[in-house]
């Protein structure tokens, strides 16, 4: 059996203490017997051994003293360190974790969540309002010929344009509302408790806002679009089949000629 260092050094103490203890116990019983004696020719040899056990008690009690400054002391002292230096590292390895964590459902370019977020989200919340009989409306956007924005102003512009896209959806949402960058220029809002009337609504003043982004290349300002499929949930179909539904609806608006809403 493998004993630790404060192992042993605890069984040190307690063997010094065991030390003091018997010289205590054998001073009492000698002089337990100063009485009957009295004043005989041994009480000489009787004061003799109390003072030797006194002495090794004594003895004893600095030696039990001084390992527990010296041996037992340092190791508490070492182990709160550790401690406080582990606690320490653990603070940075769940922080980083959750930067990590963070980092994986956020979008790089916008900060906005990223589609991994959006389908858990969905999923999610179809669940919850499934729950309390609340409506839950989802928009697809798709900037439109974005294609061309690039080619003409050059992908950084392009990113440009996808982070001011970005900005004014959020400016249009409320804050439990899940509004992700599904990938590319295509973004999505599911919208929570919010009738089907006033979710058509929004979404047109989310175009409106949309064809409204003032970016300017020397002077020129560059023009945005995008078009919009809305979508209400009907409460029996699959998060797959809505987010399907919203897509079609959002094809449909391209097909109708971009720069539109299709509900
Ligand atoms: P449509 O109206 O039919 O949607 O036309 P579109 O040009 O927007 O569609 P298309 O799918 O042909 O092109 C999408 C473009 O989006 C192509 C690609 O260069 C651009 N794009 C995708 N991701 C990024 C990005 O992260 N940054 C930039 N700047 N452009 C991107
Ligand atoms: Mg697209
Ligand atoms: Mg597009």
């Amino acid at each position: 059996m493998r004993f630790y260092k404060s192992e042993t050094s605890f069984f040190i103490l307690i063997v010094f203490l065991g030390g003091v203890g018997i010289m205590l116990y054998r001073v009492q019983t000698a002089l337990g017997m100063l009485t009957p004696l009295s004043m005989g020719p041994d009480i000489a040899m009787l004061v003799d051994y109390v003072a030797q056990a006194n002495g090794f008690a004594l003895l004893f009690l600095a030696a039990a003293l001084l390992s527990g400054i010296f041996l037992i002391y340092p190791l508490i002292r070492i182990q709160a360190q550790d401690h406080g230096k582990l606690q320490q590292m653990t603070q940075i390895l769940s922080a980083r974790s959750e930067t990590l964590a963070q980092a994986a459902l956020t979008d790089g370019l916008t900060g906005m969540q990223n589609r991994r977020y959006f389908d858990e989200a969905l999923k999610e919340y179809l669940v919850q309002f499934g729950r309390i009989d609340k409506p839950v409306g989802l928009m697809i956007l798709d900037l439109d010929h974005f294609k061309s924005v690039n080619d003409t102003y050059g992908h950084d512009m392009g990113d440009a344009v996808l982070r001011e896209v970005a900005h004014c959806l959020k400016d249009y949402t409320r804050y439990h509302d899940v509004v992700a960058r599904l990938g590319g220029e295509e973004f999505a809002i599911v919208v929570s408790n919010m009738e089907k009337e006033y979710l058509a609504k929004l979404a047109e003043r989310i175009r409106k806002a949309v064809s409204e982004i003032a970016l300017t290349v020397d002077d020129v300002p560059i023009k945005v679009t995008t078009s919009i499929g809305v979508a209400e949930w009907d409460r029996q179909e699959s998060w797959q089949d809505f987010y399907r539904r919203a897509d079609q609806l959002l094809y449909q608006a391209k097909n109708m000629g971009r720069n539109r809403v299709c509900t």
